[in-house]
């Protein structure tokens, strides 16, 4: 089985985080801080606030923002669940906005057009995550000059798309946004086995997320309320979570951050070849914006016309023939959790199309274009 997506470890990552192993530390150590500033020095933003997922990070983020009950977060359905679940974690009411039927991010003419409904009707969100889809970077210049005219914060989601950049600004420097959210599960760009990070500007903004990952405590003696605190003292200041990342995880996210350009250049290189060898096809093939550098985590085509009816059976037929193909994504209104909450087929056409024509093919930087040709000779032969 060609697999839609694998980690690549080296000899040099395993001897990282054997170095670890035989260290003083296993957690809160020397290499979890040194991982951050790496992370911020390569995306270009001044703090960078490692956990131990995304998931994780979109919840500190969120908090830090203030986003509470009587709030409201907005995202896109075509995303994972996570995007969506960081606001339901704090109790705020999350709602979507539909995705561009060529960027399959975020679709600036219906986002504005429902964030002048919501001014009229006082329910704007307090919180945006944009989703960098398939490593593409969102238009986030125009969301940032729409996050001053109505008053949101925004949170990047950039699980995607680490390494990838627009008009020459790198993901995750946050200059059109309040915090940008990685992850570093396997099957994304550089890995830690589990784990994610959140990078901002703000210091303020950094010093909350880093007392949130560990149970809202502080160490620091110019922070205590106690006057004369004995030498054991700590304090808890708000409620948080262990979402701590270990030292064996950022010894291996540490050592993969080296390969991170090269990775980017040849899932680049691989996407190109893609779209070489495809054209032809009755398929619509990802489009890169102008001036974006994209990180292409994914390779997702759309089936067109009448091979559309043929989505599951196409799914099938390539898994049948060793092709490891995924669907990237349901749309999230479509879960049964969140039609629990009121959402209903039609409410995001576009999202809807997407989860019915969409196949994500193998796309990782170890593959060889042996195994791309492969992949291209079953799809060619399935949809003939
Ligand atoms: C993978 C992913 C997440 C969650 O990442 P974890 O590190 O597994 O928690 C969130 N959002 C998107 C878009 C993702 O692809």
């Amino acid at each position: 089985m060609i697999p839609y997506g694998r980690q690549d470890v080296t000899t040099d990552d395993i001897k990282a985080v054997v170095e670890v192993l035989q260290s003083d530390f296993l957690t809160q150590g020397p290499v979890v801080p040194r991982f951050e500033k790496e992370l911020a020095s390569t995306c270009g933003a001044a703090h960078a606030v490692a956990v131990n997922s995304a998931t994780s990070a979109l919840h500190v983020a969120c908090m830090a923002l203030g986003l509470g009950p009587g709030d409201v977060l907005w995202t896109v359905p075509n995303t994972f669940v996570a995007s969506a679940n960081c606001g339901m974690y704090c109790g705020a009411v999350v709602d979507f906005v539909d995705i561009h039927n060529a960027t399959w991010n975020i679709d600036l003419g219906k986002f504005e057009a429902k964030l002048a409904i919501a001014s009229t009707s006082g329910e704007l969100p307090k919180v945006v995550v944009p989703v960098h889809f398939a490593g593409q970077p969102t238009e986030q210049k125009a969301i940032w000059s729409l996050a001053q005219r109505y008053g949101f914060r925004v949170v990047e989601d950039a699980s995607h798309s680490i390494g990838s950049s627009s008009d020459g600004n790198p993901t995750g420097n946050c200059a059109y946004s309040d915090i940008t959210v990685f992850s570093f599960h396997p099957v994304k760009i550089v890995t830690t086995g589990e784990g994610g990070a959140a990078l901002t500007n703000s210091d303020e903004l950094a010093a909350r997320m880093r007392q949130l990952r560990t149970h809202g405590i502080t160490k620091d003696p110019t922070e205590f309320s106690a006057a004369a605190p004995p030498p054991w003292h700590y304090e808890q200041h708000v409620l948080g979570m262990n979402y701590r990342l270990t030292e064996i995880q950022a010894a291996l996210g540490l050592s993969q951050l080296r390969r991170l350009k090269d990775y980017v250049l040849r899932r680049n290189e691989l996407a190109g070849r893609y779209g070489y060898l495809l054209h032809d096809l009755p398929l619509q093939l990802p489009m890169v914006r102008p001036g974006v550098r994209s990180a292409f985590h994914l390779y997702v085509v759309r089936l067109v016309g009448q091979q559309r009816a043929r989505h599951r059976e196409v799914f099938r037929d390539l898994q049948q023939s060793g092709i490891g193909v995924n669907l990237h994504y349901t749309p999230v209104h479509l879960q049964p959790y969140y039609r629990s909450l009121g959402f209903r087929p039609g409410d995001f056409p576009e999202s809807e199309l997407h989860g019915r024509s969409a196949i994500t093919l193998p796309l990782y930087p170890t593959m060889t274009e042996a195994s791309q040709d492969r992949v291209v000779h079953v799809l060619r032969d399935v949809l003939a």
